[in-house]
């Protein structure tokens, strides 16, 4: 069985350059030559959910009307994502401006544009009803995964990726089956600092389930009236990691759209994370289904 997942959020093309150093405040350099990807992190989960997830995926979003828009949803298509539910507003598409460095390290601008105005149409409930997992983050107006979250049906897994950390209001707490969320957000969220463990069992005093990832260490499963799992990350030659996170998310949706447990679903999100660093780019780097099965065993 093919699971449904309905992944709400962002799309953004990035706008790349990889520059000797950051310019400083009131300072131009010059950098190599510009690269026009596809990204924001619901369209990257998206793209992972349907391609390395294997999953009927759609995905809700906001575009522009403009090329940007045009080459977002080549990239959904192909990866063989449902784009008949997605809003054009008046408001150019979203666009990141990322300059890397040497070190790899990035500085990023986001202009949100269109997601900014993402709201949900009737349609677009439905099919969030139909839903056995619906998974958001948090590029878009908290209103919106609000929203999702609510037109869920019983027994769907309304799953948060609650990145960019944010100020979430109690009722998104309230909605929310299970939390994914890197080192860092843990520690935000958390208000403390700590090993991934003792991060997740605080946040599971706010909600039921919660994956911390780890990057290359892999993930924390943690689940009420349960010991944490520690999934171990798979060794490999990193060279980029852009959307590592984003195609975990993806896999893990997806998985659990299939009815996989929790510790199992992320065995094969790390699998899949990890194959996507190996690849440069953020969908791009996506494996498919058939090599994060292979990879995983
Ligand atoms: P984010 O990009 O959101 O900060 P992480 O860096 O924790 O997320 O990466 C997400 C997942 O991708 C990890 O849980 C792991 O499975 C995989 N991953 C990331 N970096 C590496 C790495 N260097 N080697 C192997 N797997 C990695």
């Amino acid at each position: 069985m093919n699971g449904r997942v309905v992944v709400v959020g962002s799309a953004n093309v990035d706008l790349v350059v990889d520059v000797a150093r950051p310019p400083r405040a009131g300072e131009t350099v010059l950098g190599g030559d510009l690269r026009r990807n596809p990204g924001g992190k619901g369209a990257n989960q998206a793209v992972a959910a349907a391609l390395a997830g294997g999953a009927d995926t759609t995905f809700i979003g906001a575009l522009g009307d403009d090329d940007s828009a045009d080459l977002l949803l080549l990239s959904l298509e192909c990866a063989g994502v449902r784009t008949d539910l997605v809003g054009r507003v008046g408001a150019p598409t979203g666009t990141a401006l990322i300059t890397v460095s040497p070190d790899g390290e990035n500085a990023i601008t986001v202009a949100p544009g269109a997601n900014a105005y993402l709201t949900l149409s009737a349609p677009q409930v439905e099919r969030i009803a139909e839903a056995d997992v619906v998974l958001a983050q948090l590029e878009i107006p908290l209103g919106v995964v609000r929203a999702a979250a609510s037109a869920r049906r019983a027994g769907a897994v309304m799953a948060l990726n609650a990145a960019p950390a944010r100020d979430l209001p109690e009722p998104i707490w309230e909605a929310i089956d299970l939390l994914i969320v890197n080192e860092h957000e843990a520690a935000d969220y958390a208000l403390t600092s700590g090993p991934a463990e003792i991060l997740a069992s605080k946040l599971l005093g706010r909600v039921p389930a919660v994956v911390v990832t780890l990057g290359g260490d892999g993930c924390v499963v943690a689940e009420r009236n349960r010991e944490p799992v520690h999934v171990p990350g798979i060794p490999v030659n990193a060279v980029d990691t852009t959307g590592a996170g984003d195609t975990f998310c993806g896999v893990l949706a997806a998985a659990l759209a299939r009815g996989l447990p929790l510790s199992e679903a992320a065995r094969l999100a790390c699998a899949a994370g990890a194959l996507a660093v190996t690849r440069p780019g953020a969908q791009d780097a996506v494996p498919t289904a058939a090599e994060v099965a292979e990879f995983a065993r």
